[in-house]
């Protein structure tokens, strides 16, 4: 989508810093970070949230978390210490961007409820 921040990130139109990026996907740090590692996984592909999801993302969405996340996690040097992956979905689950992203947040202590 033109209008799409984490689109234009994808497609290099806007700057980031990427960690980890492979032809599905591209993960980059998070511009304002909520913890010593935050990064973001997002699809090349604009999805708007897990609720736009279809039958045709399983491979992407497995993807996503059989391939990418622990090997995010191992680049964050978090896959032995622990780590916390978030999928904020609407408004009151807190997205605020809206092209479906993965966080993945560590390198301190995670409180338990979250806000
Ligand atoms: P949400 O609140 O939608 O789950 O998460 C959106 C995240 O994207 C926030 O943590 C915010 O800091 C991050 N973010 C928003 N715009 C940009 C951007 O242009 N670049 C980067 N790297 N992160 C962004
Ligand atoms: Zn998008």
């Amino acid at each position: 989508m033109s209008d799409c921040i984490f689109c234009k990130i994808a497609n290099k139109e806007a700057k980031s810093n990427i960690v980890f990026e492979d032809d599905m996907v591209v993960a980059f740090r998070d511009l304002d970070p909520k913890a010593p590692e935050h990064v973001l996984i997002i699809p090349k592909k604009h999805i708007e949230s897990i609720n736009k999801l279809e039958q045709v993302d399983k491979e992407l969405a497995a993807h996503i978390l059989v391939d990418v996340v622990p090997k995010v996690a191992q680049k964050l040097k978090i896959d032995e210490s622990g780590y916390r992956v978030v999928i904020n979905t609407g408004d009151e689950g807190g997205q605020t961007v809206k092209h479906l992203h993965v966080h993945v947040l560590g390198g301190r202590n995670m409180t338990w409820p979250p806000g």
